[in-house]
C-alpha cells in the first residue's frame, strides 16, 4: 500500500442494527483516521474508531443543505492525499443505492489505493427482521431490487415486471413518496389488488415499524401510519409468512425507547442488553477518557505505596501500560491492591490479580482512577490521590447527539449511577428544549433512585426498573457470570 498517498475503505455499515456489519468493516473502522459517513450508516458505529479519530457527517451540513457529491468526492480525495485511512461508512451494502460507483471511480483517477467492503443490504435484513424471508420456495423464487424514487422524474424506471414475475418478490427502496405510484403501476401491469405488500421503516432498529396490507391498501395505511423514509416496500407472497415468524416484533423491549445515561468512557453494557431484547436504546454522552502521563516519581510511588486502590476501570490500562513501559514489572506491584467497583475488579482478574474490595479508612494509601471521581470524594492526608485520566465529553458526537435525541420521542432514561445524573442533565439542554424529567426513569440501585426523585425525576418506568432489578442485563457481560452479584458496587 502507498502510505504517502493514504487509502479509501467504502464500508458497507449494514442496515442499522449494529451488530450486522462485517468484521472487516469493523476492522476499517478500528484503523479509521477519518470517518465519513451517511444518515443511515448508525452513528453508533463511530465509537469503535480511534479518539482522534475525525467525523464528517454527508447527510446534511450545518446549514441544512445535502452535502453536494462533488463534495463527497472532493473530501474523500483531500483527506486520503494528506496520507490519511479514510472510511466513506455507508448504510447497507454500498453497492445497492449506494453511489459507492461513482465515489471509487473519483478516487481511482487519482489512483488512491482503496476496497470496498460490502455490508448487508436493507431490503434483505429488514425483511429478515419483519418476518418475511425474501425468497421461499412455495412462494417466490426470485427477488428483484427496485428503486422507488425515479418513479417521480422517469415513471417507466419504476415498474416494468415482466409477466413471468408476477406474484414473486419485490423490494422498493427510497419508495414512500412514490408508493401510490408504484402501487398503480403494479395494479395496471396485471397484478391483482390483493397481491400482498409491507413497508418497513427503519428495519432492524428498535424502533422498525411494519404496515402491511394489500396493493389496493397499503399506501393509504402507509400514510395513515406517517411512515416515513428510511422505509422499504416489500411486494409478494412471502410476507404471508410474517404472521408465523415475525421474531423481531416478540422482543420484550420491540419499539422501547431508551437513554441510557452514561458516566464513564466504557461500551454500555446496559445498551447492548436492552438493543439485544428489542429496544432503541442510546448511550448518552459519549465519554472519553484522556489520560494523564505519570512521571518517574509519581510511577514509583505508585509501586512502593503498601495499598493501591484502583477507582475506575478505564485506569488500569492507563496505568499498567505505563508501568511496563517505564521498565517495570507486574511482580514489582503493590502487595495490596484494591477495586471500588465491579468493573474494576473483573478487569483486575483478567490480569491474574486477585484483589480486595476497598474500605475507606484513615489508613494510608495510594488512589488511582478518574480525575472527576476522586476530587470528589475526600480522602485523608497520608492518601495520595493520583489520577490516571480525566472524562470528557466527546464533542465528535455533537452531530449525531443533535440528530439523535431530537429525530425520536425518548421515553425512559437509565441510570446507572448518581454521577450519570449529573452528567444527563448537564449535557440534556444542548440538544433539546424538552424537560428531560417528563420522561420516566429507571435506576440501578435505591441510593441512585433517590439521587433521581431528589433531581426532579417522578415517574419510574416499571418494565424497565423489573428488567434491571432481575439483574439479568449483567448475565450479558460474559466475565460477570462468574460472580455473586454485587448491584452496591455499582
Ligand atoms: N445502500 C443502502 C441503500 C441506500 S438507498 C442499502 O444497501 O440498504 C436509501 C434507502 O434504503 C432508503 O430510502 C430506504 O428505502 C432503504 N433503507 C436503508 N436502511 C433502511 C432501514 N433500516 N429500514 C428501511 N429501509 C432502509
Amino acid at each position: 500500500m502507498d502510505t504517502n498517498k493514504g487509502y479509501v475503505a467504502f464500508v458497507g455499515a449494514g442496515p442499522g442494527d449494529i451488530g450486522l456489519i462485517t468484521d472487516k468493516g469493523m476492522e476499517c473502522l478500528r484503523k479509521a483516521d477519518v470517518v465519513l459517513y451517511d444518515r443511515l450508516a448508525n452513528p453508533r458505529l463511530l465509537r469503535y474508531t480511534k479518539n482522534e479519530c475525525a467525523f464528517i457527517y454527508c447527510g446534511k451540513l450545518p446549514n441544512n443543505h445535502i452535502m453536494r457529491q462533488e463534495k463527497i468526492n472532493q473530501t474523500l480525495m483531500e483527506e486520503s492525499l494528506k496520507g490519511k485511512y479514510v472510511v466513506r461508512l455507508k448504510g447497507g451494502d454500498p453497492s445497492v443505492f449506494g453511489r459507492v460507483g461513482e465515489e471509487a471511480e473519483a478516487i481511482a483517477t487519482y489512483n488512491i489505493p482503496f476496497e470496498i467492503v460490502p455490508g448487508i443490504t436493507s431490503s434483505i435484513a429488514a425483511s429478515s427482521y419483519a418476518g418475511i424471508p425474501v425468497t421461499h420456495r412455495d412462494y417466490s423464487t426470485s427477488f428483484t431490487i427496485r428503486t422507488g424514487h425515479k418513479c417521480k422524474k422517469n415513471e417507466e424506471l419504476v415498474c416494468e415486471p415482466k409477466q413471468e414475475a408476477i406474484g414473486e418478490t419485490l423490494a422498493y427502496y427510497m419508495g414512500v413518496q412514490g408508493l401510490p405510484t408504484i402501487c398503480k403501476q403494479l395494479l395496471s401491469q396485471g397484478y391483482s389488488g390483493d397481491t400482498m405488500a409491507a413497508v418497513i421503516e427503519w428495519g432492524t432498529l428498535g424502533k422498525q415499524r411494519v404496515v402491511e396490507g394489500t396493493l389496493s391498501t397499503i399506501a393509504e395505511k402507509v400514510t395513515a401510519a406517517e411512515i416515513k423514509n428510511p422505509a422499504l416496500t416489500i411486494v409478494g407472497d412471502v410476507i404471508k409468512l410474517r404472521s408465523s415468524i415475525a421474531w423481531f416484533e416478540k422482543k420484550p423491549f420491540y419499539q422501547r425507547k431508551l437513554i441510557v445515561a452514561k458516566s464513564s468512557s466504557e461500551e454500555s453494557s446496559l445498551e447492548r442488553y436492552f438493543t439485544n431484547n428489542g429496544a432503541e436504546a442510546y448511550a448518552f454522552p459519549a465519554l472519553k477518557a484522556i489520560p494523564h502521563s505519570y512521571t518517574k516519581e509519581e510511577l514509583q510511588l505508585i509501586m512502593d505505596t503498601d495499598r493501591l486502590i484502583i477507582a475506575s476501570k478505564e485506569g488500569i490500562d492507563i496505568l499498567f501500560s505505563q508501568l511496563f513501559m517505564a521498565g517495570y514489572d507486574i511482580r514489582d506491584f503493590p502487595r495490596r491492591i484494591e477495586y471500588m467497583s465491579d468493573k474494576t475488579r473483573q478487569e483486575l482478574e483478567k490480569r491474574g490479580l486477585r484483589c480486595a474490595r476497598a474500605h475507606f479508612d484513615d489508613s494510608s494509601a495510594v488512589l488511582i482512577g478518574d480525575r472527576w471521581l476522586l476530587t470528589e470524594s475526600t480522602f485523608s492526608d497520608n492518601q495520595r490521590v493520583l489520577p490516571s485520566h480525566t472524562i470528557e465529553i466527546d464533542t465528535r458526537y455533537q452531530e449525531i447527539n443533535e440528530r439523535l435525541l431530537t429525530e425520536d420521542n425518548w421515553e425512559t432514561v437509565i441510570f446507572p449511577n448518581k454521577r450519570s445524573i449529573d452528567i444527563f442533565l448537564q449535557e440534556w439542554n444542548k440538544y433539546s428544549d424538552r424537560d428531560p424529567k417528563e420522561m420516566s426513569f429507571a435506576a440501578i440501585g435505591q441510593s441512585v433512585k433517590k439521587y433521581a426523585l431528589l433531581m426532579g425525576f417522578k415517574r419510574i418506568d416499571e418494565q424497565v426498573q423489573q428488567e434491571l432489578d432481575k439483574k439479568e442485563w449483567m448475565r450479558d457481560h460474559e466475565w460477570m457470570q462468574l460472580y455473586t452479584l454485587d448491584m452496591a458496587a455499582l
